[in-house]
């Protein structure tokens, strides 16, 4: 990131849980011409930002398509970002015109929403899937466009939980750190501040090992609030200052910070389990295995790694269910509709609901069903 783009970057992070609309239509990077590669977004301002960092030194077109001002992966499950988005910025940008090569590279992530053969249908331009995260676009446009096994899978780096921990901390801090200037004790706004960071801060540093899911979330979440508490007690210490009232607000802190957090993950951390995803949504993805015929879309958008091709039988299989969030892309794009979603109970959601209403974890979380 240049210095200049700073401030741009915060307050995108900042702000970043709400859509925050680009222009839709043509950006180009680079000098591209009319061999260069074609790739597809959203018009979410964060992303397109990222991508013209990590795009620099690349000769590309960008099609940013209107996903109503939300990141791609959220926007497509919602059904905020479809093919027919995708179709109107290849249209409305007139691209055909500056290219020879009739080439699409879509974001995997996109796979939940957007229909790969319907665009090839309709517009004739192919569609390949590029990888699920945008930092590896460079080395994927290197090798010619050619994605490696990692690149399709969806990971959450430290230094993205510390932003997503931003994200959530600092409109608490602001809070938090006015109220108690306003009330005249600095000591009392550093207590807040140390509180807040040591909850959210440790439970963000902690994701992957946290069980945020059941019963047991309300115990795991109630040790980060004590701990947090603590660090900001020790913070009052250390500056001399600590009175009951002094440690009923920061105990109060803790109790309000630990729920914000806590009223659901799912948004930010939509591989991990959740609240609403387990009680909300219990369907399992289901393989039809008389319909498989081996074409393995499904392996090439699971972003958890969850498929795999049986190359001797010719069929997929699915190998880690337990990996499963239940995004449905694998579901969207078979072309023999072989998989779906199926409840305990025996009851299925076929892949043309699916289609239709968008089922799975971002999206509509349940549909009517007949009984079995
Ligand atoms: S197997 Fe699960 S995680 Fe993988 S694409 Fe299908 S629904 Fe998504």
């Amino acid at each position: 990131m240049r210095p200049r783009d700073f401030p741009h970057w915060l307050r995108d992070t900042m702000l970043r849980m709400f859509p925050h609309r680009a222009p839709t239509g043509l950006v180009r990077i680079g000098n591209p011409g009319r061999e260069s590669p074609v790739l597809v977004t959203g018009n979410f301002t964060l992303t397109i930002r990222r991508l013209i960092d990590a795009l620099r030194g690349h000769d590309v077109w960008l099609l940013c398509a209107n996903s109503k001002g939300i990141n791609v992966w959220c926007a497509a499950g919602g059904g905020h970002l479809t093919h027919h988005d995708v179709i109107s910025v290849v249209r409305i940008s007139r691209i055909g015109e500056l290219v020879d090569h009739r080439e699409l590279v879509l974001p995997q992530l996109c796979a939940t929403g957007v229909e790969r053969r319907k665009i090839a249908e309709i517009t004739g331009w192919s569609a390949r899937w590029g990888p699920a995260r945008l930092e590896d676009l460079p080395g994927f446009l290197r090798r010619r466009r050619h994605l490696v096994k990692g690149e399709r899978f969806v990971r959450f780096p430290l230094w993205e939980r510390m932003e997503m921990s931003f994200m959530w901390s600092w409109a608490l801090i602001a809070v938090a750190v006015l109220g108690a200037w306003g009330i005249g004790s600095w000591a009392l706004a550093l207590c807040a501040l140390a509180v807040i960071l040591g909850i959210v801060g440790g439970i963000f540093a902690a994701l992957p090992w946290l069980i945020v899911t059941g019963p047991k979330r309300w115990l795991t979440f109630g040790a980060f609030a004590v701990v947090g508490f603590g660090v900001g007690v020790g913070v009052l210490a250390a500056l001399g200052s600590a009175t009951s009232a002094h440690l009923w607000l920061a105990a109060g802190t803790a109790v309000v910070a630990t729920g914000v957090l806590s009223v659901d993950l799912a948004g930010t951390t939509p591989w991990y389990g959740s609240y609403i995803n387990r009680f909300h949504n219990p369907a399992l993805v289901d393989l039809v295995e008389t319909r498989c015929t081996g074409a393995a879309e499904c392996v090439q958008v699971c972003p958890r790694d969850v498929l795999e091709m049986n190359g001797h039988r010719r069929k997929v299989e699915i190998k880690r269910p337990d990996q499963c969030i239940q995004c449905g892309a694998c579901i969207v794009q078979c072309p023999e509709d072989a998989l779906r979603f199926r409840y305990d109970d025996g009851r299925v959601v076929e892949a043309a609901t699916i289609r239709r209403t968008r089922m799975n974890m971002v999206g509509q979380r349940t549909v009517e069903l007949p009984e079995p």
